[in-house]
């Protein structure tokens, strides 16, 4: 399917009606054993091959479909599935270090990723160091002859900083690093990670692909056949999977990804656009506009934009960002995005900054655009902004 458009794959990719009796869809297998007719066939199926697994774990053809079509659609030789998108980051990870090595992550990674870096990899003797994501090319200054593996992450979680991958990349091919993204704002859809100088794509596909906040998987995926077979092994080794459901659930995500994408990357450029006329709005950090730091970066690397943002406001009590929060009628708080509802999340940056500066001292609101209408996401967040405003001038709490 590579002669078409990715808006054209995406519907196409992963479906085999003449093995299905017909059917568009291929169905959710619930399957844990593979009988095979004879020894002969029995001896011939391995885990790494994807055309013809032994066992549930390394594939089932719900499985098998969603893997080839998310492989091909960004870009991969192979994709690997795993129960959540921070598993697959996890497993990437694990795949390419062992004792004695150090690794790179970025100051903006997200969360979980860095708990896991400092605090998991330790236990195995691997180090980890966290690095401003801004560097580029002067991310020589924090490698070490040790460092096995640099991990990036762009637009980065909750500050949506845009790291120069290429640059990065450069740098640590160099020294005989690998780089493993974290792909989930981007992927699969947004950009060709392997083309920019990626080794190993790790995401979630919880977030769009999925798209219905009801699924939670990761994918990890490569080109290359020596790192793909450091992922398969781990993946073997540990008995990561995906199961015949959500799979399906993922594949009839994936033929809406496209048109989805498109209407979340307008409405929130809508939105993102409007906030900055605020007064209430100090600055908007959406990749697609001039005020997100890397902006220049992403237009040359990237191909769209999605529903994710943030923008910075006055510090305020909790209290009163409380009332903005606990009223909202259509933006919901929770974790996690990519799905059709909209969501609004506080975060003070500052408190989770170790390797580079945070100048800003009021809020950060992460903004989801879902596909609700835009004006009434409007209405939604001016109302907000005047409950904010409301609690902190009655003078009730102090400012
Ligand atoms: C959501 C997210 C993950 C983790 O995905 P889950 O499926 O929720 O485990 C990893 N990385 C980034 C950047 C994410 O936004």
């Amino acid at each position: 399917m590579s002669d078409y458009s990715s808006q054209t794959q995406c519907v196409r990719l992963g479906r085999a009606p003449e093995k299905h009796h017909g059917a568009v869809n291929i169905p959710p297998y619930y399957q844990s054993t593979r009988m095979f007719p004879t020894l002969e066939a029995l001896e011939t199926a391995r885990f790494g091959d994807a055309d013809n697994p032994p066992y549930g774990t390394c594939g089932t053809p719900t499985t098998l479909a969603l893997r080839h079509a998310l492989a091909e659609l960004e870009g991969a030789k192979h994709a690997w599935l795993s129960p959540s998108g921070l598993t697959a980051v996890t497993a990437a990870i694990l795949a390419v270090v062992k004792s004695g090595d150090h690794i790179l992550i970025p100051d903006t990674s997200y969360g979980p990723t860095r708990h896991f870096a400092k605090d998991a990899l330790a236990r195995f003797g691997v180090t980890a160091d966290v690095y401003d994501p801004m560097l580029g090319a002067d991310i020589a200054r924090v490698m070490k002859p040790n460092t096995r593996l640099v991990v990036v992450e762009s637009p980065g979680s909750i500050t949506m900083e845009v790291q120069d991958i290429p640059a990065i990349a450069a740098v640590a091919h160099k020294a005989g690093a690998l780089v493993l993204a974290d792909s989930t704002w981007a992927a699969p859809l947004l950009w060709k990670p392997f083309d920019l100088g990626v080794d190993i794509s790790a995401w979630a596909a919880t977030k769009y692909a999925g798209g219905h906040a009801d699924v939670l998987m990761g994918v990890v995926s490569a080109r290359d056949d020596a790192v793909l077979e450091q992922i398969s092994n781990q993946h073997a080794e540990m008995g990561l999977c995906s199961n015949g459901q959500d799979a399906y659930l993922v594949l009839r995500g994936l033929r809406t990804l496209h048109v989805r994408m498109k209407q979340h990357e307008k409405a929130a450029l809508e939105m993102a656009t409007w906030l900055q006329t605020l007064p209430q709005v100090e600055r908007v950090l959406h990749p697609a506009l001039p005020s997100c730091p890397g902006h220049e970066v992403w237009k040359r690397d990237f191909s769209g934009s999605n529903g994710l943002f943030s923008i910075l406001i006055k510090d305020a009590p909790k209290a009163a960002i409380a009332n903005m929060l606990d009223n909202m009628k259509l933006f919901g708080m929770g974790y996690s995005w990519g799905g059709f509802e909209s969501l609004i999340l506080p975060f003070k940056p500052k408190t989770l900054r170790t390797a580079s500066d945070w100048q800003h001292d009021g809020w950060l609101i992460r903004l989801h655009i879902g596909l609700d209408n835009v004006d009434d996401l409007k209405q939604d967040l001016l109302e907000g902004f005047e409950r904010l405003e409301k609690t902190v001038g009655a003078g009730v709490i102090p400012a």
